[in-house]
């Protein structure tokens, strides 16, 4: 039997020829420090989104650019407000920052309370994240609710809207992000190469933001953060566009497989834009990812809250299938 580990949601495919043959190449080099500039890879993101240059922000992966705008803008004591269950890492580096972590808990369907968001800013908030698709329960933010969100936070309070699944996203009521950005001066756009790019092990990661909230990031970057060899993944990675499409294609149809099946067994999944499910097991969250285990599958437990498991392939997916089903039989 297989193993599959689902509980990061990386890619589950191998590198693109292409891509594999550009590392190669580069690696040759690894005598030389990389372009500190990242000038090449920051032009073709900027033509890819529609900016500039300057408004790009390469770094360590989107966790090494959110570790940047912490830096920049986060202070002891101040406000780091987002929706929770959501990305580990926020309560992580509001804490490293000595700041408070404001957690404005799901709807009970898994997403985004932006309204309550709305009330919980208050004069010592500095940073706010929105995190769409939501990691771990896969629903988006819609843009007029955003819109609304935002018209109530004050310019110099900085929003971070983290796409790093956004090449996932079938819902057409989802905001355009970069008309969000362009009109407004206090969002960044976050995104990553790490999951539909399939990246994750080389570290690249980007935001988009203005130029006077670039110039900080860049301030607070660690020098030399992406290696060449991730430079040119993501380069790459770019050119290679119509091939990651194909792959993206696959596995939202899996999810929708997935999605449907698990309700199907009476599962009470969110409506996940991502590539990934979520199971709100609750209390059970830890008992099913060893009888997951059990079956060769490594999910993602949230004690006490749930299961994230990542979309695979479809060998992968009919495992998951089945434990989900043999564990409803059982409980
Ligand atoms: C995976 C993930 C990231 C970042 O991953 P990197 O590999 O650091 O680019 C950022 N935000 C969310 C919500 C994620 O799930």
């Amino acid at each position: 039997m297989t193993p599959y580990k689902i509980s990061s949601n990386e890619s589950p495919y191998p590198p693109l020829p292409s891509v594999l043959d550009a590392v190669r190449d580069a690696v040759g080099d690894m005598n030389r420090y990389p372009d500190a500039s990242m000038i090449e890879l920051r032009e073709a993101i900027a033509q890819q989104v529609g900016v500039s240059a300057d408004e790009v922000v390469v770094g360590a992966g989107s966790s090494g650019v959110l570790g940047q705008i912490f830096s920049a803008v986060v202070e002891e004591d101040d406000d780091v407000l987002f929706a929770w269950r959501s990305f580990e890492l926020y309560p992580i580096y509001a804490s490293l920052a000595g700041a408070r972590s404001v957690q404005v808990p799901l709807t009970a369907d898994g997403r985004h309370d932006l309204e309550a968001m709305g009330q919980a800013v208050r004069p010592t908030t500095s940073l706010v994240i929105v995190c769409s698709p939501n990691n771990p329960t896969g629903c988006v933010v819609h843009a007029d609710e955003l819109e609304r969100f935002l018209a109530r936070v004050p310019d110099d309070v900085l929003v971070v809207l983290d796409e790093a699944y956004v090449e996932f996203v079938q819902d057409d009521e989802v905001p355009d992000a970069m008309a969000v950005y362009r009109a407004h001066p206090n969002v960044v756009v976050l995104r990553t190469f790490s999951k539909a790019y399939g990246l994750a092990g080389l570290r690249v990661g980007y935001a988009v933001a203005h130029p006077h909230v670039a110039a900080v990031l860049r301030k607070t970057g660690m020098p030399f953060a992406v290696t060449t060899a991730g430079q040119v993944a993501a380069l790459a990675s770019l050119e290679a566009a119509p091939e990651l499409e194909v792959r993206v294609k696959e596995l939202v149809s899996e999810r929708a497989r997935v999605v449907d099946a698990l309700r199907r067994q009476g599962w009470d999944v969110p409506d996940t834009q991502a590539n990934f499910v979520w199971l709100p097991l609750g209390a059970d969250a830890s008992a099913f990812a060893e009888a997951a285990d059990g079956s060769g599958l490594a999910v993602r437990p949230f004690d006490g809250d749930g299961v994230r498991c990542s979309i695979d392939v479809a060998d992968a997916n009919d495992r998951l299938i089945e434990v989900a089903a043999r564990w409803r039989e059982q409980h």
